[in-house]
């Protein structure tokens, strides 16, 4: 039997029930992703018996930036956004996360998503702490002027709050390497007296041209295949001949796509926002991904056949890869998946009460803060590489990534085993072991 962070939550319940961690106000709702995110990782900080001045830094983000701001329209109109930037925990480094444009951005959903960053950086030991950002908004609905204001507009409101040194943003959902240029601009504009090369570090995640590094489009696809190169093989499951399903087919869906194509694996399934498709004999992700750019998502590809989303949560595969949103995975599509291995591309996408089903049918959960941390660890090269004015070459970033993806998971593998858990609750250990460790040799000042 493992220890599990979702499996009674006993441990939890007594830490975010204590009268010090009541002052603090955190959610009480269950399923808000924040209170999900928080309570998994108190959990693992608990079982390592973190003192409790650690977890109460931990349980709160260190500052929550809320803005509105006015932009006018293609229309003359002027509408007024809401965006947010949080920044958890700098213990490491400089804060890092990504910036996301989509409707249902909310406070605690970036929140979590902060506080998930710093596991994130902690684990894969890049120098950065957490932070994450994003405006409530449907990029798909705006012209690329429009786009262009908005995110000018958003990175004044918050550029007292960023920087190269102190917090650096990055692509999420909605967001690309076009809009981190914009971003890169803008500061670059706002702050003349600062060496122009040196202030595009505000930002990574950037076109090739502008400072960004080779691979960094990939890195995430990337990463989440080297981890899988280091565990499935423990799991029983042999790359080259396993089926694999995606849930999304953005940046990291795709990518993962075609990097395990490349390794003899068979892509049956696909779902994102626009449908869900299959083919026994496999869907070539290079040409799905050519579909996409023209039609927006998988939706009415001609190669495969349409198939509804409780038909793409039951398809039979060795791998399922949800690489789109939050909380996807609930128990009612728990019940359907027919996988080995849930491998996490996503954040958080799968719910506890999901989780708790996948592992009674003892499918393994390959966990989120692992699976898709190339995409920072290769945005930590990128601001390296800014900072030295010295790039590398495509093959260098892949060396590096696979160096720190399978050291990761080796972290992972040995709190695992060492002390008896499941993956997830052995990744947060992992990571949370690099926090408290430099809590204890710094100490709290004064
Ligand atoms: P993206 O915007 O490029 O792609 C998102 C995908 O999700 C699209 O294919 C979209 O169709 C799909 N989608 C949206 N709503 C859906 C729905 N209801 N059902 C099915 N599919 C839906 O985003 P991305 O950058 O690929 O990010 C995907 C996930 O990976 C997010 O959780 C993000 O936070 C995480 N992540 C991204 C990176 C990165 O480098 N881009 C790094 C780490 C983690």
């Amino acid at each position: 039997m493992t220890a599990t962070a979702t499996g009674n939550g006993t441990a939890t319940e007594s830490i975010m029930n204590s009268p010090k961690f009541k002052e603090l106000g955190l959610p009480t709702d269950p399923n808000n992703l924040y209170t999900i995110t928080i309570e998994r990782i108190l959990n693992a900080a608990d079982i390592m018996g973190l003192p409790e001045y650690v977890k109460l830094i931990i349980a709160q983000p260190k500052n929550e930036i809320m803005v509105h701001f006015p932009v006018k329209m293609r229309d003359g109109s002027v509408e007024v956004f809401k965006g947010y930037r949080v920044q958890h925990n700098n213990s490491l480094g400089p804060y890092k996360g990504g910036i996301r444009f989509h409707p249902e951005v909310s406070l605690d959903d970036i929140k979590s998503l902060a506080a998930l960053m710093t596991m994130k950086c902690s684990l894969a030991h890049v120098p950065l702490g957490g932070a994450k950002g994003g405006i409530k908004c449907d990029p798909r609905k705006f012209n690329t002027d429009e786009l262009r204001r908005i995110t000018r507009r958003f990175t004044f409101a918050i550029s007292n709050q960023i920087g190269p040194e102190y917090d650096i943003p990055a692509p999420d959902v909605g967001t690309n390497a076009q809009i981190m240029a914009w971003i890169a601009d803008t500061y670059q504009q706002m702050n003349p007296e600062h060496n122009r090369q040196d202030t595009i570090r505000v930002v990574t995640g950037k076109p090739v041209e502008f400072g960004g590094s080779l691979g960094r489009d990939k890195a995430t696809g990337q990463g989440l295949v080297y981890v899988l190169q280091e565990l499935l093989p423990e799991m029983g499951i042999n790359i080259s001949d396993m089926k694999f399903s995606l849930i999304g087919f953005g940046n990291v869906g795709s990518w993962t796509g075609r990097l395990l194509h490349d390794l003899g694996a068979t892509m049956v399934a696909v779902m994102d926002h626009t449908g869900a498709i299959y083919h026994d004999h496999g869907i070539d992700p290079v040409a799905l991904t050519q579909h996409c750019m023209v039609r927006g998502g998988v939706g009415e590809y001609p190669e495969a056949d349409a198939i509804t989303e409780d038909e793409f949560y039951s398809t039979k595969v060795d791998v399922l890869v949800p690489a789109a949103l939050e909380q996807m995975i609930t128990p009612e599509k728990a019940k359907l998946i027919n996988c080995k291995v849930v491998a996490e591309g996503a954040n958080a996408p799968t719910t506890p009460a999901g989780e708790r089903i996948l592992s009674e049918k003892g499918i393994e959960i390959a966990p989120a803060i692992l699976c898709n941390s190339g995409g920072v660890t290769v945005s930590y090269f990128e601001w390296v590489q800014n900072k030295t004015s010295n790039y590398w070459t495509a093959d260098r970033v892949d060396q590096d990534l696979r160096t720190h993806m399978s050291e990761a998971a080796n972290r992972v593998r040995l709190a695992k085993h060492r002390m008896n858990l499941d993956w997830r609750t052995a990744s947060y250990v992992a990571a949370l072991e690099q926090v408290a460790h430099v809590y204890e040799l710094r100490g709290i000042f004064p």
